[in-house]
């Protein structure tokens, strides 16, 4: 019965937490964009936390560079079982522009797994916001 509570929080309140790995920022401008009132994506019961310990979804934008790695690891460990990684923008996916830099390691399933990915440089709101809802129903 608790395990069914919690899945249907997981699916009907899903709280997520972003981290920047390195990118150009230009994908966590769209990113606030879908935490503003013009999107308003508190309604569907999406809430943006600033704790891994209370994410269920962990949001990532930017390639993973040799000084952000050891962060992004430390973060995905914190975040509670069952828990899921959604990669935005093309750096995430792959490193983009930034591959084959001297500090880049690539993209963010270099370092963690990763759930879902959406290209894009950089993702508007609206395919964020799509992205978000298709991962939820995976859960
Ligand atoms: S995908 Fe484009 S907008 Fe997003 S971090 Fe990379 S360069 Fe910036």
């Amino acid at each position: 019965m608790i395990q069914k509570l919690i899945h249907l929080s997981h699916k009907k309140s899903p709280w997520v937490l972003t981290y920047n790995s390195g990118g150009c920022n230009g994908c966590d401008i769209e990113l606030l964009g879908l935490f503003n009132p013009r999107y308003d994506i508190e309604r569907f019961g999406i809430l943006q936390q600033a704790s891994p310990r209370h994410a269920d979804i962990l949001i990532c934008t930017g390639p993973v560079t040799k000084q952000t790695r050891p962060y992004l690891e430390r973060i995905y460990e914190q975040i509670p079982a069952p828990k899921h990684v959604l990669v935005i923008g093309s750096c995430g996916c792959t490193g983009g522009i930034f591959k084959n830099a001297y500090n880049v390691l690539g993209g963010i399933d270099q370092v963690i797994p990763v759930d879902m990915y959406l290209p894009g440089c950089p993702c508007r709101p609206e395919a964020i916001f799509n992205a978000v809802t298709q991962l939820i129903e995976q859960i």
